[in-house]
């Protein structure tokens, strides 16, 4: 799909210069599959945090708490593929084991992926999130506002002081996010389209959304190698609405 003049950013509705993938190709690097494009402006066209993001999850998809049972073979060929490039990397994404025991005095091994600030992956998700919404209906939403947009990953901790990690307080916020997660599990969840004819391969990427009709916000649960999963949540515009429903097969 060619990119026309009148083409406007999927995120801040500025005249488009390029087409940004839905998620990053980079992703994808070594699976034949098509890709979801939209039109974007030079700002909210994110390529420069693209492999610090995708290589953070793929460093917390060799954890050795997830390891535990063998990797899928798409697992395992886009770790192959792509750790050449974690030492580039590394000093922008860390993985930090932590044992933690639990009330009933179990102990678990947990690895927290440990993102510096500098890589914002919680705003890298949000413009996922709008381009996805972008490409139900094809046409930029004036009354969306992603400023306002919620972005969390339950395993994923931002760094609170420069080059320190606070252990415990790690810690205890990844055992307060369990809970928190199984009651976002327990919700209405419809699995989003994908890239077509090609479709991703839902061993690397796939999305579900969550549209109450009693609550005005809709969530996007992001899954990525089908072990990583981040949520956004949005408030919802009647258009975005009606397109996300129509796109998902709903009412
Ligand atoms: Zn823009």
């Amino acid at each position: 799909m060619a990119l026309k003049k009148t083409d406007r950013c999927y995120y801040c509705g500025a005249p488009a210069t390029s087409e940004e993938h839905a998620p990053p190709q980079s992703m994808f690097a070594g699976f034949p599959c098509n890709k979801i494009k939209v039109p974007s402006c030079k700002l909210h066209n994110i390529k420069k945090d693209d492999d610090a993001v995708i290589n953070g999850l793929l460093i917390a998809l060799k954890q050795p708490d997830l390891s535990v049972r063998p990797l899928h073979p798409d697992h395992q060929k886009a770790l192959s593929l792509r750790e050449k490039y974690f030492r580039l990397t590394r000093h922008q994404t860390t993985p930090t084991s932590l044992q933690i025991k639990r009330r009933n005095r179990t102990t678990e091994t947990i690895t927290i992926p440990y993102v510096q600030r500098k890589v914002n992956i919680p705003q890298w998700m949000i413009l996922l999130t709008a381009a996805l919404v972008y490409d139900a209906s094809r046409q930029f939403d004036a009354d969306l506002d992603w400023l306002d947009a919620r972005s969390w990953g339950p395993t994923f901790f931002p760094s609170r002081t420069v080059g320190g990690l606070n252990i415990p307080d790690m810690a205890r916020a990844a055992l307060k996010n369990m809970p928190h997660e199984q009651h976002l599990n327990l919700l209405t969840w419809h699995r989003g389209w994908t890239a077509s004819p090609i479709p991703y391969p839902a061993t690397l990427y796939y999305f579900d959304a969550n549209l109450s009709p009693t609550r005005p916000n809709i969530i996007f649960r992001h899954t990525f190698y089908d072990a990583i999963p981040w949520y956004v949540e949005f408030m919802g515009t009647p258009l975005a609405r009606r397109e996300l429903e129509a796109k998902l097969g709903l009412g």
